[in-house]
């Protein structure tokens, strides 16, 4: 039941939606300015040896890898980057009292920046903002650690054990948090709309999420600039910049003018 922009569709059952549950990924923060690392101008498109870096293995075996992740994580994006109408969008549907969760694949945290209750948000890749004891899990705000960067640490670690430190994120090769994905997976079964923004739906187990929502009865909605895999399962799907798509969304659902 493919509809690609479904306006009539969308007014018919956003606004009776009681307990909606969002899934963002890394097109909700281009807006931001935090490039996109699997889309067409991503980091790992243009540079693939960034991606073979990025496993944990190596990142535990080599300590270069580790200067260079902390001088790439010292000089992100993402500590000059401002939440944007996206993200501003889904704080008022979470004061609507409207929103069940926001899963999120991106580890800006630019929802909470934004207001989102961090009650409210599940980020199943970690979050940059903190760093992480790989030896005894001991956490630290991220800008505790860069200050020491700064100050010529080029690999600092573990106030506490000496162990190796990193981001609070999922590398790949990395496990996810059984807990949080456990969350995921409820929020997405106890929905009556499941909402993806901005994801391409391909990164496992977060696109499978919208399998979850939809078989316990919840209708699906994908914005995504591209294509995705559950574009034909979903009941409406709008391929338009998430930057002004999500707010036009939320504004029908909270009666609020389309
Ligand atoms: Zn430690």
């Amino acid at each position: 039941m493919l509809r690609v922009d479904a306006p009539q569709t969308l007014a018919e059952f956003l606004p009776g939606a009681a307990a909606i549950t969002v899934l963002t990924g890394a097109g909700i923060s281009t807006d931001s300015g935090i490039p996109d690392f699997r889309g067409p101008r991503g980091v790992w498109t243009k540079d693939p040896s960034a991606e073979a870096m990025s496993t944990i293995d190596a990142y535990v075996a080599v300590q270069e890898v580790r200067r260079r992740a902390w001088r790439s994580r010292r000089d992100s994006p993402v500590w000059d980057a401002e939440p944007n109408a996206a993200h501003a969008a889904l704080v008022e549907l979470e004061r609507a009292g409207r929103l069940r969760a926001l899963i999120t694949q991106n580890i800006d945290g630019l929802h909470q920046r934004a207001g989102s209750s961090d009650g409210k948000v599940i980020e199943i890749h970690g979050t940059m903002r903190e760093v992480v004891c790989l030896s005894c899990d001991l956490r630290t705000p991220m800008p505790e650690i860069l200050a020491r960067v700064d100050a010529g640490e080029d690999d600092p670690p573990c106030a506490e054990c000496g162990g190796v430190q990193k981001s609070a994120t999922i590398s790949f090769g990395q496990a996810l948090d059984q807990d949080v994905l456990d969350a995921a997976i409820t929020a997405a079964r106890s929905c009556d709309l499941f909402l993806a923004a901005g994801t391409s739906l391909t990164v496992q187990p977060a696109a499978g999420l919208c399998l979850e929502a939809a078989d316990h009865g919840a209708r699906l909605v994908i914005i995504n600039a591209e294509e995705t895999p559950y574009d034909e399962l979903a009941d409406a799907v709008l391929r338009r910049p998430v930057g002004e798509t999500l707010p036009r969304l939320v504004r029908i659902a909270l009666g609020t003018g389309g």
